[in-house]
């Protein structure tokens, strides 16, 4: 069984924590890190995301672990602007900036990458056959 704690498949949850990913980018409950407050049983937490490892789509990981390094360079930025002194903005916080946005394009061009091989849309028309759906795709305005 893969098992993860965000609906819809890994998220940033699975991207953060000390357990392997599957190749859909959740977590073999069989293979759970000892160590891991999220994913063993005696965590206690609730699992919105799964399937059986026969079923795994094996895509999905290159996703989370595009969502893992958004979250670093999110970090990297609040790090960043934490060593400004007042009234100054030096290079630190600008190259800061420019690798959480580099990251977070990343993040979007592996979910399309990934969404246009997600068995699971396929036949129900919401794949993207142009750069346009591609793009509506991902900024949607019903996505959160
Ligand atoms: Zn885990
Ligand atoms: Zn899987």
């Amino acid at each position: 069984m893969h098992i993860g704690r965000s609906f819809g498949g890994g998220g940033h949850i699975e991207a953060s924590c000390p357990c392997e990913l599957e190749p859909c980018g959740l977590v073999d409950q069989d293979k759970v890190d000892e160590t891991c407050n999220q994913h063993p049983p005696a965590a206690c937490k609730t699992m919105r995301s799964g399937h059986s490892a026969e079923d795994c789509p094996g895509i999905g990981r290159d996703v989370v672990v595009a969502i893992g390094k958004t979250e670093a360079a999110r970090q990297a930025v609040f790090e960043a602007a934490a060593m400004e002194p007042q009234g100054f903005v030096n290079a630190s916080l600008l190259g800061a900036l420019d690798d959480y946005r580099a990251a977070v394009e990343h993040e979007a061009a592996e979910r399309i990458r990934a969404h246009e091989w997600d068995e699971g849309c396929a036949g129900v028309g919401c794949c993207a056959d142009t750069p346009q759906e591609a793009a509506d795709f991902i900024d949607s305005k019903e996505s959160e």
